[in-house]
């Protein structure tokens, strides 16, 4: 398959927001940018009379941002009305009361923001946008007191991540090897049979930096205990006891890094345009794959896949409507490929598969089928639908083959594809 990373089934999930706020401009202001930047649908109540009566027209909601004084309802009869009914609260507030805030943050309400401070705006679209996206991880929580664990449990789940528990590092690591949605991982060092750092030592065996964040927690006053963690692989540590501020902070931070390592690593790996891997992912894991292949005496078939008269179809449906075409063919790609193909995309309307496993007749067979979808592809595109074919040049690997080699045969193979009328298939010559 041509996914880097495995991706987490996305099941859907409730997307609605329902903003309580008696000012105006402000509701406009947080709803304008929520719904743009985040593509969430936002429901604007000015009171709980508002709020109650579109909390039952739909019952997709995803989160309430509540200010605290209303025509109907003041401070706590607020957060009651929606904690009540079971809705993830943050609370947005004009005026900051210590006390008040406090005792809000001991209940279920997930965050507290003064709106007043400047980038409160930008740290609510934040906040939405992370609360969103916890909802698709899964934390680990490693703790062999059940009260400690029931209490990091809580918090994560207030802010919407998956949680998984483990009172003792064997069954942390098993649970961590079944599960692949786990992304972040919260490890206690006083357990009896293995220690916290041990754990982490060995679940970076399993999981390298780059999938899984790891904390280490501790109420120990050990002034060497924070570098063994980190120095075993965990990416942060926490002192128990911890305020839930810095709870979440901390979580947030190490989750972002996570999503900013992964966004990097697409930004080299993957094509821009189409989201296959690019020219470089493709070459470096064929490198990899090549010699497994033919060691292990499995057949190994290189292609290479050029766009029949592409510059015509830019020149008569624009450039634009040229790249659309190249996703589409992406695509038709893609949902050809089996999992075990490489495929990418080689530059401009070229693409390229590796594909193993199969005799000269099911190359054949396999080549023919992935023409023949394009040539039955339809790109809607505006007056009227795009059709292409492609031309395609295959080149089965003898056991010393190396990749340069292949992938010379195969152009020149698809050179007489295109030579001998285009839209086939040349798989000798
Ligand atoms: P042939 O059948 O011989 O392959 O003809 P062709 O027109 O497809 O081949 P040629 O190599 O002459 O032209 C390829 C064209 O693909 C030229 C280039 O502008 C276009 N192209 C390359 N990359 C992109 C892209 O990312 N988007 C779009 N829209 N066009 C691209
Ligand atoms: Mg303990
Ligand atoms: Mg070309
Ligand atoms: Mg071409």
């Amino acid at each position: 398959m041509h996914a880097l990373l495995p991706r987490i089934p996305t099941s859907p999930l409730p997307q609605r927001v329902l903003l309580v706020e008696n000012s105006r401009a402000y509701t406009q202001a947080v709803a304008g940018t929520i719904e743009s930047r985040l593509e969430l649908p936002v429901t604007v109540a000015g009171s709980l009379a508002e709020a109650k009566r579109a909390l039952d027209a739909h019952d997709d909601w995803f989160l309430v941002l509540t200010g605290l004084v209303l025509a109907d309802g003041d401070r706590d009869s607020v957060v009651d009305f929606f904690l009540a009914r079971g809705l993830a609260t943050v609370v947005v507030s004009g005026v900051y009361d210590r006390e008040l805030r406090d005792r809000l943050l001991r209940r279920q309400v997930i965050d507290f923001v003064l709106k007043s401070t400047p980038g409160s705006l930008d740290y609510i679209v934040w906040l939405v946008q992370r609360l969103e996206r916890n909802r698709r991880i899964s934390a680990l929580v490693v703790d062999d007191s059940a009260s400690a664990r029931e209490r990091t449990a809580w918090l994560l789940e207030m802010f919407g991540y998956r949680v998984v528990q483990a009172a003792e590092g064997d069954a942390a690591l098993r649970a961590l090897e079944a599960d692949p949605t786990i992304r972040l991982a919260l490890i206690d060092e006083e357990m009896p049979g293995m220690q916290g750092v041990e754990v982490t030592r060995r679940l970076r065996a399993l999981r390298a930096r780059d999938r899984v964040a790891v904390i280490g927690v501790s109420g120990c006053e050990d002034a060497d205990l924070v570098a063994r963690f980190l120095k075993n692989g965990a990416n942060d540590f926490l002192r128990k006891p911890y305020s839930r501020e810095e709870f979440f902070c901390r979580v947030s931070q190490n989750v972002d890094q996570l999503e900013l390592i992964g966004s990097l690593q697409d930004l080299a790996t993957r094509d821009f345009l189409t989201g296959l891997p690019n020219r470089r992912c493709f070459l470096e894991r064929a490198e990899q794959q090549l010699p497994d292949l033919q060691d292990g005496g499995s057949s190994v078939a290189m292609a290479i896949l050029d766009v029949d008269h592409f510059k015509h179809i830019n020149d008569s449906w624009g450039h634009e409507t040229g790249d659309h075409a190249l996703r589409a063919l992406a695509t038709t790609l893609s949902a050809h490929a089996r999992t075990q193909d490489l495929i990418a995309r080689f530059g401009g309307e070229e693409f390229c598969l590796l594909v193993p496993g199969l005799d000269a007749d099911a190359l054949a067979a396999y080549f023919e089928r992935l023409r023949g979808s394009v040539e039955d592809l339809r790109v809607p595109v505006r007056g009227g639908d795009l059709r292409m074919t492609v031309s395609i040049g295959v080149c089965a690997a003898s056991t010393d083959d190396d990749l340069h080699r292949l992938l010379a045969e195969a152009d020149r193979r698809l050179y007489l594809a295109k030579a001998g009328g285009r839209n086939r298939v040349v798989m000798v010559g």
